[in-house]
């Protein structure tokens, strides 16, 4: 074998190598608290990502709301411009981000300019956003609350893994369509459709 082929072949094999290692790890998701989130928070939301994704989680240290996102007629934050600043985080050692913040996010949704939102998160990208505003806060129990921030944070999470809007009834990828009451009709796991979707390979539980 000349020298060069042989170079090939090693090189080969330590690539092959290496994107088997690749495939093996595991993702990383940071928790980026914004504004007046409660870092009290995190944990539960911790146990409930690593309950149904096989991933990751670390919390990174609380950064103010960006101020370039605020949208002073409605008194909120525009979510694509949180996303944004959320992809400028500077820290690369994660594959995902999410913001959670206490104030209300909006964002354009057909007819209307400004729909205010309980998250925000695109197809494959690394950045989603939570908003515990429209969560029902200290009108409903702990668990409850509890319950749809974490359910709300697997949803955006799964968008940002490639997951789209499921028409199961019950899981919880369905579309909000704006409404609390899907959430808590969503029963906190993923319907067998979206378990099979090969995007999701290695890090669904
Ligand atoms: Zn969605
Ligand atoms: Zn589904």
């Amino acid at each position: 074998m000349k020298p060069l082929n042989l170079f090939l072949c090693v090189a080969s094999i330590l690539f092959g190598l290496n994107g088997i290692g690749w495939a093996q790890k595991k993702e990383v998701v940071a928790l980026q608290p914004l504004g007046k989130f409660e870092p009290q928070l995190l944990q539960q939301i911790t146990e409930g990502i690593t309950a149904r994704y096989r991933v990751e989680v670390v919390t990174l240290g609380k950064k103010p709301m960006p101020q370039e996102a605020f949208y002073a007629p409605r008194n909120r934050y525009r979510a694509e411009k949180i996303l944004t600043f959320l992809d400028h985080v500077p820290e690369r050692s994660f594959s995902k981000i999410i913001g959670l913040t206490t104030d209300d996010i909006s964002t354009t949704k057909g007819p209307y300019p400004d729909w205010g939102v309980m998250g925000f998160g695109l197809l494959q990208q690394r950045p989603c956003v939570v908003s515990t505003f429209r969560l029902g806060g200290k009108k409903v129990s702990n668990r409850l609350f509890l319950e749809r921030l974490v359910k709300i944070v697997n949803h955006e999470l799964g968008h940002t893994f490639g997951l789209d809007h499921c028409p199961q009834v019950g899981c919880y990828m369905e579309d909000v369509k704006g409404k609390v009451k899907t959430v808590d009709n969503w029963n906190g796991e993923l319907c067998a459709g979206c378990r099979k979707n090969p995007l999701l390979k290695g890090i669904v539980k």
